[in-house]
């Protein structure tokens, strides 16, 4: 069970006398809510196991860093004393202009995480029905507990969104209907006509919102989230910098919708929630056509190495169209992780992301992918000869 924030102490001041009690002082549904739990660093392992160089392939980072057009726009960033524009015409004319839209049709965030969270503060009261697949990105479950939302969690069929089921979970009472396309942490992606069939057959009222995080990692044939709204108005479409430009650090994430909403969104967000160098990055890696064409030749070059290394090794992964793959172990996914930790191989346990016999594996560089497989190899052995539903050996 993940701890909850009634338990959560704090973890630098010394016990404090005269604590409130937290079951009087916290909202009420914040209770029995368990905070977002990162993944491991890399400082922690250096500290932890004394290893010097661990290989981090746990938050579906770019293995290839940053775009070098952002980062030399980075250098040159000046103004820092000034509050930046808040209204990022410039930048919101340029993202628009890749699918035919207008500024208005734009929304930007300290990350799409905040995108996220602007969606449940415009939009949903207290008690509202919000459609999440299960198991999908953790925050849309998490900003439904945080705002008191009832989250009507759909199963995956097979590793896949389970769009009929999801469907059928829709009704007059819905107000978000939250679709993960790559979606986190399966990797798994849903069919373009069924897709389409499944927006069209949505209330009207529901906002449909897509989160493609990882779309530019998606083979062509995939939904394009864009196209969905521009037949359906009442959408969201969520992108971030994080990924493929290599810019996580700066916290960038931008939406696509209909400028009514992205109105709303707006008049509820904190002022000046994009900073200027987050905007210098995005607008000078938008055009590294090269950086971009590379960082995607990297991930097909290595998912097709993990795919057919763990085919060898008789692993099942679901098919992968992001930039991390989730594949089955045969022992528990937390004491698997700790046993690839202890080598000094970072990814992330499937364990709190419900798939706790999975490990979800960032799609790294080759020598990276290279190690993560020669460690796995090494403890199959001893995880296939230990008793079901115990942990690793070695
Ligand atoms: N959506 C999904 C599906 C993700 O996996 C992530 C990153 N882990 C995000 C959104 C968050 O992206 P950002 O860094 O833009 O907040």
């Amino acid at each position: 069970m993940p701890e909850r924030l009634s338990q959560v102490r704090a973890r630098e001041a010394p016990e404090a006398d005269g604590m409130p009690d937290p079951e009087r002082l916290l909202r009420k549904s914040l209770r029995g809510f368990a905070p977002y739990k990162p993944g491991t660093t890399v400082d922690e392992v250096r500290r932890t196991y004394g290893i010097a160089h661990p290989i981090k392939l746990s938050q579906n980072e770019n293995p290839l860093g940053t775009s070098p057009r952002a980062l030399a726009a980075l250098h040159d960033v000046d103004a820092l004393s000034i509050y930046f524009e808040d209204d990022h015409r410039a930048i919101k004319t340029r993202l628009a202009a890749r699918y035919g839209l207008a500024a208005e049709n734009v929304i930007l965030g300290h990350g799409s995480n905040e995108l996220v969270q602007l969606v449940f503060t415009a939009f949903v009261d207290p008690g509202d029905e919000v459609v999440i697949p299960k198991p999908s990105f953790g925050l849309f479950k998490k900003d439904a507990d945080i705002f008191g939302a009832r989250a009507v969690e759909v199963p995956l069929a097979d590793g896949v969104l389970d769009l009929p089921a999801m469907l059928r979970a829709s009704g007059p009472r819905t107000k978000l209907v939250f679709v993960c396309d790559p979606n986190n942490p399966t990797g798994t992606r849903v069919e373009r006509a069924a897709f389409e069939r499944f927006a069209a057959a949505l209330p009207p009222d529901a906002l449909l919102v897509i989160d493609q995080a990882y779309r530019e990692f998606m083979d062509p044939a995939g939904t394009e989230g864009v196209d969905i709204l521009a037949r359906r108005p009442s959408t969201l479409v969520l992108r971030t910098a994080s990924k493929i430009w290599g810019l996580a650090a700066v916290r960038f994430g931008y939406g696509y919708t209909s400028p009514q909403i992205a109105t709303w969104m707006n008049s509820v967000r904190l002022p000046f929630n994009v900073g200027r160098p987050a905007a210098v990055a995005v607008l000078a890696a938008l055009d590294d056509d090269e950086f971009i064409a590379r960082s995607i030749d990297n991930n097909e070059r290595g998912k097709a190495y993990l795919s057919g290394e763990f085919a060898r090794l008789g692993l099942h992964a679901y098919p992968s169209a992001a930039n991390f793959i989730a594949v089955e172990v045969p022992i528990e996914a937390d004491a698997a992780y700790r046993a690839l930790l202890e080598r000094g191989i970072i990814v992330r346990s499937g364990g709190g992301l419900g798939m706790p016999r999975r490990l979800r594996v960032s799609i790294g560089l080759p020598d990276e992918n290279a190690a993560f497989i020669a460690a796995l190899e090494a403890l199959l052995p001893a995880w296939r000869s230990a008793p079901a539903d115990i942990g690793a050996v070695g």
